[in-house]
């Protein structure tokens, strides 16, 4: 028996399926991108709505599901945005929700874009659900379809997440290459905007432990301790032992001013909340990025 990670290919994945591996777990890493050979892994590379058989069957048979895969990127705007998303999001969950047994645990990557920002404290699981753009109304529907479905189906709601790996779309791996090649820190809004930013580390042992305890129902994976965009543009300039000048640009209506995450029910069921070194992180994602890496579009990833 085998634990089976979607998603495998991408930024969390390839954490996840590392420290699975790490620890002896036999795991089926499923993705339609490339996978890297790692042992004690299995790689099936497939589209999720194919309705590969070999995929299929690993769904069906797992002790544990790890759903991982989908169209990440808050900023991309129109139609093929749109559609991505729905495929990959939400077609592609219904698609894994359908394919494993209720009883098996599976673990769901919502995100905190759910909340539609902090207003003035962090938020809540229970809180109601402000979806400000095409992205996040993808991940409500994702989690509209696996409160249908029912059993035990842990519906994790990330908070930023960074470290080794990070997509090329997302801020401090734009910044880090900014940097490196001598150009700007472009911040979108203004510096005082917040982020909740979460090591990859706490994120897997999170998704870990949300499979172990059979969680079922919405769970923040968060700090509870926001950081404005000047401090990460500063974590950055500290770990790259380099000045940057910062330029500030119009943000987009779907970015909420602030994220921050309550932890209490983090706490109360996986037994942790995470915690976020910044200036250790920023450094252990920069020395991972290899020099002269560029940022690529956000829908080129995935
Ligand atoms: P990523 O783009 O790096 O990885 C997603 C992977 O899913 C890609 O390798 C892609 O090829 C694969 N995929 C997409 N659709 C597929 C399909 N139909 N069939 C097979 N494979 C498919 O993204 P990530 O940053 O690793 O994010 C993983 C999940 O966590 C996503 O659902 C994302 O929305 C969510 N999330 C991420 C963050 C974050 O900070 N990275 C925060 C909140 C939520």
């Amino acid at each position: 028996m085998a634990v089976v990670v979607t998603g495998a290919a991408g930024f969390l994945g390839r954490a996840l399926v590392a420290s699975l591996a790490a620890d002896g777990i036999p795991v089926i890493a499923v993705d339609r991108r490339p996978l890297e050979l790692t042992p004690g892994v299995s790689a099936v590379r497939a589209d999720l709505l194919d309705r590969d058989p070999v995929v299929l069957a690993a769904l069906a048979e797992a002790d544990a599901v790890f759903h991982l895969a989908g169209r990440p990127g808050v900023r991309d705007a129109g139609p093929a945005a749109d559609a991505a998303r729905a495929r990959d999001n939400v077609a592609a969950t219904a698609a894994v929700l359908a394919a494993v047994p209720a009883g098996t645990p599976l673990v769901v990557t919502s995100s905190s874009s759910v909340y539609g920002g902090a207003a003035g404290r962090p938020s809540r699981e229970g809180d109601p659900l402000r979806p400000r753009g095409g992205y996040a109304r993808s991940k409500v529907a994702v989690e509209s379809l696996c409160a249908a479905r029912g059993g035990a189906v842990a519906v994790l709601r990330p908070f930023t997440v960074a470290g080794e790996g990070q997509r090329p779309d997302m801020a401090l791996a734009r910044w880090i290459a900014a940097v490196r090649a001598g150009r700007p820190i472009e911040i979108l809004g203004s510096p005082g905007r917040t982020r909740d930013v979460t090591d990859v580390r706490d994120l897997v042992r999170a998704v870990r432990a949300a499979a172990e305890r059979g969680i079922t129902g919405p769970l923040n994976v968060g700090t509870g301790h926001p950081r404005t965009l000047a401090d990460l543009a500063a974590a950055v300039c500290r770990a790259l032992g380099a000045p940057a000048e910062l330029v500030v640009r119009p943000a987009a209506a779907v970015e909420p001013a602030g994220t921050w995450a309550d932890t209490a029910r983090c706490r109360r069921r996986l037994g942790f909340v995470p915690r976020t070194d910044l200036d250790d992180l920023v450094t252990r994602q920069a020395a991972a990025t290899p020099a002269g890496a560029e940022p690529v579009p956000a829908l080129a990833a995935g």
